[in-house]
């Protein structure tokens, strides 16, 4: 992996997320998390054909890194580390 995000848990960002955005459900986090990484596993890709960024998918639709903040690479930005999510399930 080339990716240049800093990978962090399912769980551990929603602790992140939440301490950021307190008016927001952890249900809501958490579910629209969870199917930004379906799409991701299902091979689901950005409009563009680059990966979907799971933490952005979440929050803006199913698109890469890229499209959504339009920078051309991460610097201090999150990514779920999915293999991790898989185990604990
Ligand atoms: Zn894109």
């Amino acid at each position: 992996m080339k990716s240049r995000f800093t990978a962090i848990a399912l769980d551990d960002y929603i602790e992140k997320h939440l301490r950021a955005n307190p008016d927001v459900s952890r249900e809501d986090v958490r579910a629209r998390l969870e199917f930004a990484i379906a799409a991701h596993k299902a091979g689901k890709r950005c409009s563009c054909g680059a990966e979907i960024w799971i933490v952005g998918s979440a929050e803006a639709g199913l698109s890469c890194f890229t499209c959504i903040t339009g920078e051309k690479y991460p610097s201090d930005d999150y990514e779920i580390a999915i293999n991790q999510s898989a185990a604990r399930q």
